[in-house]
Protein backbone atom coordinates (compact mmCIF):
# COMPACT_ATOMS: atom_id res chain seq x y z
CA UNK A 1 0.00 0.00 0.00
CA UNK A 2 1.26 3.45 -0.83
CA UNK A 3 2.53 5.52 2.08
CA UNK A 4 0.36 7.91 1.13
CA UNK A 5 -2.75 6.84 2.48
CA UNK A 6 -1.72 6.54 5.78
CA UNK A 7 -3.25 8.59 8.02
CA UNK A 8 -0.78 11.61 9.92
CA UNK A 9 -3.06 12.49 12.42
CA UNK A 10 -5.99 11.06 14.16
CA UNK A 11 -7.58 13.33 16.12
CA UNK A 12 -9.44 12.68 19.63
CA UNK A 13 -12.09 15.24 20.96
CA UNK A 14 -12.85 14.65 24.51
CA UNK A 15 -10.88 13.56 27.61
CA UNK A 16 -14.09 11.55 29.25
CA UNK A 17 -13.56 8.09 29.61
CA UNK A 18 -13.81 7.46 26.13
CA UNK A 19 -11.64 9.80 25.24
CA UNK A 20 -8.70 8.27 27.07
CA UNK A 21 -9.60 4.82 26.56
CA UNK A 22 -9.39 5.48 22.62
CA UNK A 23 -5.85 7.93 23.32
CA UNK A 24 -4.51 4.86 25.32
CA UNK A 25 -5.70 1.86 22.45
CA UNK A 26 -4.31 3.85 19.55
CA UNK A 27 -1.07 5.47 21.37
CA UNK A 28 -0.11 1.84 22.46
CA UNK A 29 -0.48 0.71 18.74
CA UNK A 30 0.74 3.39 16.71
CA UNK A 31 3.60 4.34 19.16
CA UNK A 32 7.02 4.74 17.00
CA UNK A 33 4.72 5.10 13.52
CA UNK A 34 4.16 8.65 11.58
CA UNK A 35 0.57 8.63 12.94
CA UNK A 36 0.64 10.98 15.15
CA UNK A 37 -2.04 10.97 18.15
CA UNK A 38 -3.60 13.90 19.59
CA UNK A 39 -6.61 14.88 22.18
CA UNK A 40 -8.35 17.79 22.67
CA UNK A 41 -10.40 18.51 25.88
CA UNK A 42 -11.72 20.96 27.77
CA UNK A 43 -11.06 20.79 32.03
CA UNK A 44 -13.83 23.48 31.82
CA UNK A 45 -16.78 21.55 30.54
CA UNK A 46 -15.56 18.69 32.23
CA UNK A 47 -16.58 14.97 31.81
CA UNK A 48 -19.82 13.19 33.12
CA UNK A 49 -18.04 11.79 35.92
CA UNK A 50 -19.93 8.27 36.46
CA UNK A 51 -19.42 5.16 34.55
CA UNK A 52 -18.20 3.50 37.96
CA UNK A 53 -19.24 -0.37 37.41
CA UNK A 54 -17.46 -2.97 34.76
CA UNK A 55 -17.77 -5.94 33.15
CA UNK A 56 -15.03 -8.37 33.27
CA UNK A 57 -13.67 -8.17 29.37
CA UNK A 58 -12.43 -4.95 30.99
CA UNK A 59 -9.46 -7.34 31.87
CA UNK A 60 -8.42 -7.74 28.53
CA UNK A 61 -8.06 -4.20 27.77
CA UNK A 62 -6.33 -3.73 30.44
CA UNK A 63 -3.73 -7.13 29.56
CA UNK A 64 -3.71 -5.58 26.24
CA UNK A 65 -2.57 -2.17 27.25
CA UNK A 66 0.01 -4.51 29.35
CA UNK A 67 -1.15 -2.32 32.66
CA UNK A 68 -0.27 -4.20 35.79
CA UNK A 69 -3.86 -4.65 37.48
CA UNK A 70 -3.20 -3.73 40.91
CA UNK A 71 -1.07 -1.23 40.12
CA UNK A 72 -4.56 0.04 38.21
CA UNK A 73 -6.44 -1.13 41.53
CA UNK A 74 -4.71 0.95 43.80
CA UNK A 75 -4.42 3.98 41.75
CA UNK A 76 -8.19 4.14 40.69
CA UNK A 77 -9.13 3.52 44.47
CA UNK A 78 -10.71 -0.04 42.74
CA UNK A 79 -12.65 -3.02 44.20
CA UNK A 80 -13.29 -6.15 42.69
CA UNK A 81 -16.68 -6.62 41.05
CA UNK A 82 -18.24 -10.47 41.20
CA UNK A 83 -21.77 -9.50 40.08
CA UNK A 84 -24.97 -7.28 39.72
CA UNK A 85 -27.48 -7.40 42.50
CA UNK A 86 -30.90 -6.78 41.79
CA UNK A 87 -33.27 -6.23 44.28
CA UNK A 88 -37.05 -5.95 44.34
CA UNK A 89 -36.93 -6.20 40.17
CA UNK A 90 -39.02 -9.24 40.28
CA UNK A 91 -40.82 -8.04 42.61
CA UNK A 92 -40.71 -6.60 46.65
CA UNK A 93 -38.88 -8.43 49.03
CA UNK A 94 -37.29 -10.70 45.73
CA UNK A 95 -33.39 -10.56 44.86
CA UNK A 96 -30.93 -12.33 42.62
CA UNK A 97 -27.44 -11.73 41.89
CA UNK A 98 -26.34 -12.07 38.12
CA UNK A 99 -22.70 -13.45 38.58
CA UNK A 100 -19.88 -12.93 36.12
CA UNK A 101 -18.95 -16.45 36.01
CA UNK A 102 -20.78 -20.03 35.33
CA UNK A 103 -23.52 -22.25 36.98
CA UNK A 104 -22.06 -25.55 38.17
CA UNK A 105 -20.37 -27.51 35.73
CA UNK A 106 -21.70 -29.15 32.44
CA UNK A 107 -21.39 -32.66 32.23
CA UNK A 108 -21.64 -35.32 29.44
CA UNK A 109 -21.89 -32.07 26.92
CA UNK A 110 -25.27 -30.74 28.44
CA UNK A 111 -25.20 -27.36 30.21
CA UNK A 112 -25.29 -28.03 33.57
CA UNK A 113 -28.49 -25.62 33.80
CA UNK A 114 -30.69 -28.46 31.89
CA UNK A 115 -30.19 -31.10 34.25
CA UNK A 116 -30.96 -28.41 37.41
CA UNK A 117 -34.42 -27.52 35.03
CA UNK A 118 -34.96 -31.37 34.55
CA UNK A 119 -34.88 -32.21 38.34
CA UNK A 120 -36.31 -29.03 39.58
CA UNK A 121 -39.47 -30.25 37.24
CA UNK A 122 -39.03 -33.96 38.44
CA UNK A 123 -40.02 -32.02 41.78
CA UNK A 124 -36.89 -31.40 43.37
CA UNK A 125 -36.59 -27.31 42.79
CA UNK A 126 -33.67 -26.20 44.99
CA UNK A 127 -31.37 -22.38 44.26
CA UNK A 128 -30.14 -22.46 41.29
CA UNK A 129 -27.97 -19.33 42.35
CA UNK A 130 -26.59 -21.42 44.88
CA UNK A 131 -24.32 -23.39 42.29
CA UNK A 132 -23.42 -20.39 40.92
CA UNK A 133 -19.94 -20.07 42.51
CA UNK A 134 -19.48 -16.15 41.89
CA UNK A 135 -22.87 -15.50 44.05
CA UNK A 136 -21.81 -17.81 47.03
CA UNK A 137 -18.38 -15.69 46.93
CA UNK A 138 -20.00 -12.27 46.16
CA UNK A 139 -22.64 -13.00 49.11
CA UNK A 140 -19.75 -14.29 51.84
CA UNK A 141 -17.93 -11.51 50.55
CA UNK A 142 -15.19 -13.34 49.36
CA UNK A 143 -12.55 -12.58 46.57
CA UNK A 144 -9.28 -13.81 44.55
CA UNK A 145 -8.53 -14.47 41.26
CA UNK A 146 -8.99 -17.69 38.55
CA UNK A 147 -6.25 -20.60 39.64
CA UNK A 148 -5.69 -20.70 35.93
CA UNK A 149 -3.08 -23.04 36.29
CA UNK A 150 -5.67 -25.48 38.07
CA UNK A 151 -8.34 -25.85 35.24
CA UNK A 152 -10.09 -29.30 36.94
CA UNK A 153 -10.14 -26.84 40.06
CA UNK A 154 -13.83 -25.15 41.00
CA UNK A 155 -11.48 -21.80 41.62
CA UNK A 156 -10.11 -21.95 37.82
CA UNK A 157 -13.68 -20.44 36.83
CA UNK A 158 -13.53 -16.99 38.73
CA UNK A 159 -14.70 -14.26 37.22
CA UNK A 160 -14.51 -10.76 37.39
CA UNK A 161 -14.90 -6.93 36.44
CA UNK A 162 -13.77 -3.62 38.59
CA UNK A 163 -15.52 -1.25 40.70
CA UNK A 164 -13.65 2.45 40.00
CA UNK A 165 -13.39 6.03 40.56
CA UNK A 166 -14.04 7.44 36.68
CA UNK A 167 -11.98 10.44 37.27
CA UNK A 168 -9.17 8.60 38.53
CA UNK A 169 -9.70 6.14 35.81
CA UNK A 170 -9.52 9.13 33.17
CA UNK A 171 -6.04 10.45 34.98
CA UNK A 172 -4.36 6.43 35.15
CA UNK A 173 -5.28 6.53 31.06
CA UNK A 174 -3.90 10.09 30.67
CA UNK A 175 -0.62 9.09 31.88
CA UNK A 176 -0.29 6.09 30.48
CA UNK A 177 -1.35 7.80 26.62
CA UNK A 178 1.04 10.39 26.87
CA UNK A 179 4.04 8.27 27.93
CA UNK A 180 3.27 6.28 24.54
CA UNK A 181 3.23 10.32 22.92
CA UNK A 182 -0.20 11.28 22.66
CA UNK A 183 -0.65 14.66 22.62
CA UNK A 184 -2.96 16.68 24.78
CA UNK A 185 -4.47 20.06 24.14
CA UNK A 186 -6.39 21.67 26.86
CA UNK A 187 -8.99 24.01 24.77
CA UNK A 188 -12.86 24.47 23.99
CA UNK A 189 -13.85 23.73 20.85
CA UNK A 190 -16.31 25.98 18.80
CA UNK A 191 -17.26 23.27 16.27
CA UNK A 192 -15.91 20.91 13.48
CA UNK A 193 -14.54 22.57 9.95
CA UNK A 194 -15.65 20.43 7.31
CA UNK A 195 -14.05 19.92 3.74
CA UNK A 196 -16.72 21.32 1.28
CA UNK A 197 -16.24 18.76 -1.56
CA UNK A 198 -16.01 15.55 0.63
CA UNK A 199 -17.99 17.08 3.89
CA UNK A 200 -15.45 15.33 5.62
CA UNK A 201 -14.55 16.76 9.13
CA UNK A 202 -11.07 18.83 8.78
CA UNK A 203 -9.74 20.57 11.58
CA UNK A 204 -11.30 21.19 14.99
CA UNK A 205 -11.75 25.27 15.33
CA UNK A 206 -11.21 26.52 19.17
CA UNK A 207 -12.75 29.31 20.94
CA UNK A 208 -9.02 30.43 21.08
CA UNK A 209 -8.68 30.73 17.21
CA UNK A 210 -7.00 27.74 17.40
CA UNK A 211 -7.11 25.05 14.78
CA UNK A 212 -6.45 21.73 14.76
CA UNK A 213 -6.15 19.93 11.03
CA UNK A 214 -6.59 15.87 11.42
CA UNK A 215 -7.52 13.17 9.12
CA UNK A 216 -9.39 11.11 11.82
CA UNK A 217 -11.59 12.43 14.05
CA UNK A 218 -13.13 10.31 17.09
CA UNK A 219 -15.39 11.78 18.86
CA UNK A 220 -15.47 11.25 22.25
CA UNK A 221 -17.24 14.74 23.18
CA UNK A 222 -19.89 12.71 25.12
CA UNK A 223 -23.64 13.37 24.64
CA UNK A 224 -23.69 16.69 22.91
CA UNK A 225 -21.48 14.54 19.91
CA UNK A 226 -19.73 17.75 18.80
CA UNK A 227 -19.04 16.18 15.37
CA UNK A 228 -21.11 13.02 14.79
CA UNK A 229 -24.08 15.45 15.63
CA UNK A 230 -23.88 19.29 15.25
CA UNK A 231 -20.93 18.57 12.63
CA UNK A 232 -22.03 16.08 10.34
CA UNK A 233 -25.69 15.60 11.68
CA UNK A 234 -26.04 11.98 11.74
CA UNK A 235 -29.18 11.25 13.06
CA UNK A 236 -29.95 9.66 16.46
CA UNK A 237 -32.71 7.00 17.21
CA UNK A 238 -34.39 7.30 19.87
CA UNK A 239 -34.88 3.64 21.84
CA UNK A 240 -37.33 5.25 25.04
CA UNK A 241 -40.04 2.99 23.87
CA UNK A 242 -37.60 0.35 24.88
CA UNK A 243 -35.90 2.08 27.22
CA UNK A 244 -37.83 4.19 29.17
CA UNK A 245 -35.45 6.00 31.73
CA UNK A 246 -33.98 9.39 30.59
CA UNK A 247 -32.77 10.90 33.77
CA UNK A 248 -30.18 9.91 36.85
CA UNK A 249 -29.20 11.25 40.16
CA UNK A 250 -25.68 10.30 40.99
CA UNK A 251 -23.99 11.33 44.39
CA UNK A 252 -20.98 9.54 46.47
CA UNK A 253 -21.34 8.88 49.89
CA UNK A 254 -19.54 7.41 53.02
CA UNK A 255 -18.58 3.71 52.91
CA UNK A 256 -20.23 1.85 55.46
CA UNK A 257 -17.83 -1.04 56.21
CA UNK A 258 -15.59 -2.80 53.57
CA UNK A 259 -16.73 -2.46 50.37
CA UNK A 260 -18.48 -5.37 49.05
CA UNK A 261 -17.37 -6.98 45.65
CA UNK A 262 -20.65 -6.42 44.00
CA UNK A 263 -22.58 -3.79 42.48
CA UNK A 264 -26.31 -3.20 43.57
CA UNK A 265 -29.49 -2.16 41.87
CA UNK A 266 -32.41 -1.75 43.75
CA UNK A 267 -35.78 -1.41 42.05
CA UNK A 268 -37.40 1.84 43.28
CA UNK A 269 -40.69 3.19 42.06
CA UNK A 270 -39.77 4.84 38.63
CA UNK A 271 -36.82 3.43 38.02
CA UNK A 272 -33.72 1.54 40.08
CA UNK A 273 -30.73 2.88 42.22
CA UNK A 274 -27.83 1.61 41.54
CA UNK A 275 -25.05 1.35 44.54
CA UNK A 276 -21.18 0.73 43.61
CA UNK A 277 -19.16 0.30 46.78
CA UNK A 278 -15.31 1.76 46.27
CA UNK A 279 -12.52 1.67 48.25
CA UNK A 280 -12.84 5.14 49.67
CA UNK A 281 -16.68 5.70 49.02
CA UNK A 282 -19.61 4.55 47.87
CA UNK A 283 -21.37 5.75 44.10
CA UNK A 284 -24.67 6.01 44.14
CA UNK A 285 -27.38 6.97 41.70
CA UNK A 286 -30.97 6.99 41.16
CA UNK A 287 -31.99 6.27 37.46
CA UNK A 288 -35.81 7.19 36.48
CA UNK A 289 -38.17 8.18 34.19
CA UNK A 290 -39.18 11.85 34.26
CA UNK A 291 -42.58 10.70 32.59
CA UNK A 292 -42.99 9.21 36.10
CA UNK A 293 -41.09 11.14 38.58
CA UNK A 294 -40.22 14.34 39.07
CA UNK A 295 -36.56 15.29 39.94
CA UNK A 296 -37.35 16.63 44.03
CA UNK A 297 -38.97 13.27 44.57
CA UNK A 298 -36.24 11.47 42.90
CA UNK A 299 -33.67 13.45 44.66
CA UNK A 300 -35.52 12.82 48.08
CA UNK A 301 -35.69 8.54 47.28
CA UNK A 302 -32.01 8.35 46.84
CA UNK A 303 -30.82 10.55 49.86
CA UNK A 304 -33.20 8.55 51.89
CA UNK A 305 -31.85 5.47 50.39
CA UNK A 306 -28.12 5.55 51.09
CA UNK A 307 -25.98 3.54 53.96
CA UNK A 308 -23.38 6.42 54.73
CA UNK A 309 -23.75 10.23 54.63
CA UNK A 310 -23.60 12.20 51.25
CA UNK A 311 -20.46 13.67 50.31
CA UNK A 312 -22.02 16.05 47.89
CA UNK A 313 -25.29 17.02 46.48
CA UNK A 314 -26.74 15.00 44.08
CA UNK A 315 -26.11 15.82 40.12
CA UNK A 316 -28.94 15.29 37.67
CA UNK A 317 -28.01 13.98 34.05
CA UNK A 318 -30.28 14.15 31.31
CA UNK A 319 -29.80 11.34 28.52
CA UNK A 320 -32.31 9.39 25.89
CA UNK A 321 -31.53 6.04 25.69
CA UNK A 322 -30.62 5.31 21.89
CA UNK A 323 -27.17 5.37 19.32
CA UNK A 324 -26.36 7.43 16.37
CA UNK A 325 -28.12 5.92 12.80
CA UNK A 326 -24.31 5.51 11.73
CA UNK A 327 -21.36 5.44 14.44
CA UNK A 328 -18.96 5.88 12.23
CA UNK A 329 -19.91 8.64 9.49
CA UNK A 330 -17.10 9.54 6.95
CA UNK A 331 -14.07 10.46 8.56
CA UNK A 332 -15.94 10.88 12.16
CA UNK A 333 -15.88 8.06 14.54
CA UNK A 334 -18.24 8.65 17.69
CA UNK A 335 -17.52 6.64 20.45
CA UNK A 336 -18.38 6.56 24.40
CA UNK A 337 -21.69 8.89 25.10
CA UNK A 338 -21.15 10.36 21.67
CA UNK A 339 -22.22 7.36 19.82
CA UNK A 340 -25.24 6.17 22.47
CA UNK A 341 -26.66 5.67 25.75
CA UNK A 342 -28.51 2.62 27.05
CA UNK A 343 -28.58 3.66 30.90
CA UNK A 344 -25.99 1.77 33.40
CA UNK A 345 -28.08 -0.83 34.42
CA UNK A 346 -25.70 -3.47 33.22
CA UNK A 347 -22.30 -1.50 32.88
CA UNK A 348 -22.14 -1.91 29.57
CA UNK A 349 -21.32 1.48 28.03
CA UNK A 350 -17.46 1.38 29.03
CA UNK A 351 -17.63 -2.07 27.16
CA UNK A 352 -19.29 -0.17 24.35
CA UNK A 353 -16.15 1.63 23.57
CA UNK A 354 -13.79 -1.30 24.17
CA UNK A 355 -15.67 -2.95 21.70
CA UNK A 356 -15.88 -0.23 19.23
CA UNK A 357 -11.96 0.34 19.93
CA UNK A 358 -11.55 -3.22 19.29
CA UNK A 359 -13.25 -3.20 15.66
CA UNK A 360 -11.58 0.07 15.23
CA UNK A 361 -7.93 -1.19 15.19
CA UNK A 362 -9.62 -4.52 12.91
CA UNK A 363 -11.13 -1.90 10.17
CA UNK A 364 -8.27 0.50 10.42
CA UNK A 365 -8.94 3.09 7.64
CA UNK A 366 -6.45 5.03 5.94
CA UNK A 367 -7.21 8.66 4.41
CA UNK A 368 -9.40 6.69 0.99
CA UNK A 369 -12.25 5.50 4.72
CA UNK A 370 -13.32 2.71 2.08
CA UNK A 371 -17.29 2.60 2.58
CA UNK A 372 -17.45 -0.84 2.80
CA UNK A 373 -15.40 -0.91 6.06
CA UNK A 374 -17.10 1.71 7.61
CA UNK A 375 -20.98 0.12 6.56
CA UNK A 376 -19.36 -3.41 7.92
CA UNK A 377 -17.96 -1.38 10.97
CA UNK A 378 -21.34 0.03 11.55
CA UNK A 379 -23.50 -3.35 11.13
CA UNK A 380 -21.44 -4.78 13.70
CA UNK A 381 -21.84 -2.01 16.21
CA UNK A 382 -25.81 -1.94 15.50
CA UNK A 383 -25.93 -5.89 16.08
CA UNK A 384 -23.96 -5.57 19.55
CA UNK A 385 -26.62 -2.45 20.43
CA UNK A 386 -29.14 -4.12 19.71
CA UNK A 387 -28.34 -7.27 21.71
CA UNK A 388 -27.57 -5.35 24.95
CA UNK A 389 -30.61 -3.39 24.33
CA UNK A 390 -32.73 -6.79 24.54
CA UNK A 391 -30.52 -7.55 27.57
CA UNK A 392 -31.77 -4.51 29.32
CA UNK A 393 -35.08 -5.13 28.25
CA UNK A 394 -35.28 -8.08 29.64
CA UNK A 395 -35.02 -6.76 33.09
CA UNK A 396 -37.64 -4.41 32.67
CA UNK A 397 -40.18 -6.57 30.84
CA UNK A 398 -40.00 -9.62 32.59
CA UNK A 399 -41.30 -7.87 36.22
CA UNK A 400 -44.37 -8.76 38.50
CA UNK A 401 -44.17 -5.66 39.60
CA UNK A 402 -47.67 -3.60 39.16
CA UNK A 403 -47.58 -1.19 42.57
CA UNK A 404 -46.78 1.83 40.53
CA UNK A 405 -47.69 3.62 36.88
CA UNK A 406 -44.03 2.93 36.21
CA UNK A 407 -43.64 -0.74 36.32
CA UNK A 408 -46.98 -1.06 34.98
CA UNK A 409 -45.47 0.93 31.88
CA UNK A 410 -42.30 -1.31 32.16
CA UNK A 411 -45.04 -4.75 30.74
CA UNK A 412 -46.25 -2.99 28.18
CA UNK A 413 -42.70 -2.63 26.62
CA UNK A 414 -42.47 -4.16 23.58
CA UNK A 415 -39.63 -6.86 23.33
CA UNK A 416 -37.58 -7.33 20.14
CA UNK A 417 -38.45 -10.16 17.87
CA UNK A 418 -35.12 -11.46 19.11
CA UNK A 419 -36.08 -11.47 22.85
CA UNK A 420 -38.97 -12.86 22.21
CA UNK A 421 -37.52 -15.50 20.55
CA UNK A 422 -35.12 -16.40 22.90
CA UNK A 423 -37.61 -16.10 26.18
CA UNK A 424 -39.85 -18.40 24.43
CA UNK A 425 -37.30 -20.66 23.46
CA UNK A 426 -36.18 -21.12 27.24
CA UNK A 427 -39.88 -21.25 28.37
CA UNK A 428 -40.24 -24.65 25.81
CA UNK A 429 -36.88 -26.26 26.40
CA UNK A 430 -34.74 -24.51 28.83
CA UNK A 431 -32.50 -23.99 25.91
CA UNK A 432 -29.96 -20.91 26.02
CA UNK A 433 -27.49 -20.05 23.17
CA UNK A 434 -24.60 -17.26 22.84
CA UNK A 435 -25.58 -15.29 19.34
CA UNK A 436 -23.32 -13.44 17.42
CA UNK A 437 -23.08 -10.02 18.50
CA UNK A 438 -24.09 -10.81 22.14
CA UNK A 439 -21.99 -9.18 25.19
CA UNK A 440 -23.52 -11.39 27.80
CA UNK A 441 -23.40 -15.24 27.40
CA UNK A 442 -25.94 -17.98 28.01
CA UNK A 443 -24.88 -17.82 32.26
CA UNK A 444 -25.94 -14.12 32.11
CA UNK A 445 -29.15 -14.91 30.25
CA UNK A 446 -29.79 -17.84 32.44
CA UNK A 447 -29.37 -15.71 35.68
CA UNK A 448 -31.93 -13.00 34.46
CA UNK A 449 -34.18 -14.99 32.91
CA UNK A 450 -34.17 -17.13 35.82
CA UNK A 451 -34.17 -13.99 38.41
CA UNK A 452 -36.94 -12.54 36.78
CA UNK A 453 -39.45 -15.27 37.06
CA UNK A 454 -38.86 -16.84 33.75
CA UNK A 455 -39.83 -20.79 33.89
CA UNK A 456 -38.58 -23.08 31.72
CA UNK A 457 -40.96 -26.02 30.87
CA UNK A 458 -38.64 -28.44 29.54
CA UNK A 459 -35.38 -29.44 28.98
CA UNK A 460 -32.77 -31.89 26.95
CA UNK A 461 -35.01 -35.27 26.51
CA UNK A 462 -31.43 -36.34 26.62
CA UNK A 463 -31.71 -36.17 30.18
CA UNK A 464 -34.40 -38.08 31.12
CA UNK A 465 -32.78 -41.27 30.14
CA UNK A 466 -30.73 -41.02 32.99
CA UNK A 467 -31.96 -42.05 36.86
CA UNK A 468 -32.84 -39.10 38.10
CA UNK A 469 -30.99 -40.46 41.98
CA UNK A 470 -27.80 -39.56 39.47
CA UNK A 471 -28.79 -36.56 38.18
CA UNK A 472 -29.13 -35.65 42.14
CA UNK A 473 -25.59 -36.91 42.84
CA UNK A 474 -23.89 -35.27 40.34
CA UNK A 475 -25.83 -32.04 42.01
CA UNK A 476 -25.16 -32.20 45.01
CA UNK A 477 -21.43 -33.18 44.69
CA UNK A 478 -21.43 -29.75 42.61
CA UNK A 479 -22.84 -27.77 45.13
CA UNK A 480 -20.69 -28.93 47.67
CA UNK A 481 -17.65 -28.48 45.37
CA UNK A 482 -18.45 -24.77 45.21
CA UNK A 483 -19.64 -24.50 48.71
CA UNK A 484 -15.49 -25.54 50.04
CA UNK A 485 -14.24 -23.88 47.18
CA UNK A 486 -16.04 -20.57 48.47
CA UNK A 487 -14.63 -21.52 52.10
CA UNK A 488 -11.11 -21.81 50.87
CA UNK A 489 -11.19 -18.07 48.73
CA UNK A 490 -10.07 -15.33 50.85
CA UNK A 491 -12.16 -12.29 52.09
CA UNK A 492 -12.42 -9.03 49.76
CA UNK A 493 -10.89 -7.25 51.97
CA UNK A 494 -8.09 -9.03 52.94
CA UNK A 495 -7.20 -9.82 49.14
CA UNK A 496 -7.22 -5.80 48.88
CA UNK A 497 -5.70 -4.77 51.75
CA UNK A 498 -2.60 -7.54 50.85
CA UNK A 499 -2.54 -6.74 47.13
CA UNK A 500 -3.90 -3.52 46.28
CA UNK A 501 -4.83 -0.78 49.28
CA UNK A 502 -5.35 2.57 48.13
CA UNK A 503 -4.38 5.82 49.98
CA UNK A 504 -7.78 6.70 50.48
CA UNK A 505 -8.54 3.02 52.46
CA UNK A 506 -9.18 3.63 55.44
CA UNK A 507 -7.72 1.14 58.20
CA UNK A 508 -9.35 -1.51 59.46
P1 LIG B 1 -17.90 12.50 28.93
O1 LIG B 1 -17.45 11.92 30.21
O2 LIG B 1 -19.07 13.42 28.93
O3 LIG B 1 -16.66 13.27 28.32
C1 LIG B 1 -16.81 14.21 27.29
C2 LIG B 1 -15.48 14.90 27.07
O4 LIG B 1 -15.61 15.76 25.96
C3 LIG B 1 -15.01 15.75 28.24
O5 LIG B 1 -13.63 15.62 28.41
C4 LIG B 1 -15.35 17.15 27.80
O6 LIG B 1 -14.52 18.12 28.38
C5 LIG B 1 -15.10 17.04 26.31
N1 LIG B 1 -15.79 18.06 25.53
C6 LIG B 1 -17.11 18.16 25.30
N2 LIG B 1 -17.37 19.25 24.55
C7 LIG B 1 -16.17 19.83 24.31
C8 LIG B 1 -15.78 20.99 23.62
N3 LIG B 1 -16.66 21.79 23.02
N4 LIG B 1 -14.46 21.28 23.59
C9 LIG B 1 -13.55 20.50 24.19
N5 LIG B 1 -13.88 19.40 24.87
C10 LIG B 1 -15.17 19.07 24.93
N6 LIG B 1 -20.83 3.17 32.09
C11 LIG B 1 -20.39 2.01 32.58
O7 LIG B 1 -19.71 1.27 31.89
N7 LIG B 1 -20.68 1.66 33.87
C12 LIG B 1 -21.46 2.38 34.66
O8 LIG B 1 -21.68 2.04 35.81
C13 LIG B 1 -22.02 3.58 34.12
N8 LIG B 1 -22.85 4.36 34.85
C14 LIG B 1 -23.40 5.48 34.28
C15 LIG B 1 -24.38 6.20 34.95
C16 LIG B 1 -24.99 7.31 34.34
C17 LIG B 1 -26.06 8.04 35.04
C18 LIG B 1 -24.55 7.73 33.06
C19 LIG B 1 -25.14 8.94 32.42
C20 LIG B 1 -23.58 7.03 32.41
C21 LIG B 1 -23.01 5.88 32.99
N9 LIG B 1 -22.10 5.11 32.30
C22 LIG B 1 -21.64 3.95 32.81
C23 LIG B 1 -21.59 5.57 31.01
C24 LIG B 1 -20.23 6.19 31.22
O9 LIG B 1 -20.30 7.22 32.16
C25 LIG B 1 -19.70 6.71 29.90
O10 LIG B 1 -19.79 5.72 28.93
C26 LIG B 1 -18.27 7.08 30.03
O11 LIG B 1 -18.06 7.92 31.11
C27 LIG B 1 -17.78 7.75 28.79
O12 LIG B 1 -18.22 9.05 28.72
P2 LIG B 1 -17.61 9.95 27.56
O13 LIG B 1 -16.15 9.95 27.69
O14 LIG B 1 -18.20 9.46 26.30
O15 LIG B 1 -18.24 11.38 27.84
Amino acid sequence: MSQSHLLDRIVILGGGTAGWMAAAALGNVLQGTRTKVTLVESEEIGTVGVGEATIPPIISFNAMLGIDEDTFVRETNATFKLGIEFVDWLEKGHSYIHPFGDFGRDFDAIPFYQYWIHRALAGKKDDLFSYALMVEAAKAGKFMRPLTDRPQSALSGINYAFQFDAALYARFLRRFSEAKGVERIEGKVARGEQDGESGHVAALMLEDEQRIEGDFFIDCSGFRGLLIEQALATGYEDWREHLPCDRALAVPSESNGFPIPYTRATAREAGWQWRIPLQHRTGNGYVYCSEYLDDEKARETLLGNLDGKALAEPRLLRFMTGKRKRVWNGNVLALGLAAGFMEPLESTSIHLIQTSLARLLTHFPDKRFNPADIAAFNARTDREYERVRDFLVLHYTATRRDDTPFWRHCQTIARSPDLARRIAQFEASGRIYEETGDVFGTASWLAVMHGQGIEAKGANPLIAKLPIERIDSVIEQIGGTIRHAVESMPTHEDFIRKNCAAEGLPPP
